[in-house]
């Protein structure tokens, strides 16, 4: 069941969505040569608790998942990994492609962002993967108004995806959000236009786009968190929570 938020609902979830922006930004600026993950989550854990929210992630066992609760706040995912990665002592090299996903749960409301970035100076492709990954998600939030239907903003990220050869994962897909982390309905990140539920003023969604440079499939297991391509090429994600209203898409997880 969808369900739509009230105007006050969504200007709590734009506090969460501020925290987890915040915290994205004070990651990202550190993401640097040598610096490991691990320390990226410490940053992040201390802007939110600072803010007097929760890490979302941290202690998160959906029933799909047959390992420990997610141990940490931050899901760091380099290279070929996809999602779920698990910060931790490895240093970052010059041109790893680091995906950094973030959710924060303040009174009672969900933010959830992701954002991937090339460390230093990375090759091409990976430049490329990551402004095209982001490119879907725009594309897809360009989509978000009232009276659309919900496979028009799969269908969006696919094409941008497909356009500039690559792929988009299938297996793993976006999220309605609010007083969870997710809700329905769930967004995949591909689909012909002109299904799904009519689009309405109050749904919000967690928009995440994965491109992959090659193959669509993944290896997942439910023994395990990490999520990696399954030809061991590179992967990127982005991910905005986005409210629908009477007008423009409002982007909930912004500064
Ligand atoms: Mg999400």
């Amino acid at each position: 069941m969808i369900v739509v938020k009230s105007k006050e609902e969504i200007e709590k979830m734009r506090k969460a969505g501020r925290i987890v922006a915040e915290a994205l930004d004070a990651v990202t600026k550190e993401a640097k040569v040598k610096v490991t993950t691990k320390e990226l989550d410490r940053i992040a854990e201390s802007v939110i608790t600072d803010a007097g929210a929760k890490p979302a992630f941290r202690g998160y066992k959906p029933d799909f998942v047959h390992c420990e609760p997610f141990p940490a706040t931050i899901c760091a995912s380099v290279n070929a990994e996809v999602v779920h990665g698990i910060p931790n002592n490895r240093q970052l090299e010059e041109g790893d492609l680091l995906s950094i996903d973030i959710g924060a749960e303040i009174d009672g409301y969900y933010g959830d962002a992701t954002v991937s970035v090339v460390i230093g100076n990375g090759s091409p492709l990976a430049s490329k993967l990551v402004d095209v990954t982001r490119q879907a998600l725009y594309s897809a939030i360009r989509v978000c108004r009232a009276g659309r239907r919900l496979s028009d903003v799969s269908h969006a990220i696919q094409v941008v995806a497909e356009s500039q050869g690559f792929s988009v994962v299938k297996r793993f897909v976006g999220h309605g959000i609010g007083t969870s982390m997710h809700e329905d309905p769930p967004v995949p990140n591909y689909g012909e236009p002109g299904n799904g539920p009519v689009l309405k003023p109050g749904m919000v969604l967690a928009l995440e786009p994965m491109l992959n440079e090659g193959t669509s499939d993944v290896i997942a297991s439910p023994e395990r968190w990490i999520v990696v391509t399954k030809d061991g090429k590179l992967s990127a994600h982005f991910e905005h929570t986005v409210a629908i209203t009477e007008g423009e898409p409002d982007v909930l997880t912004v500064l």
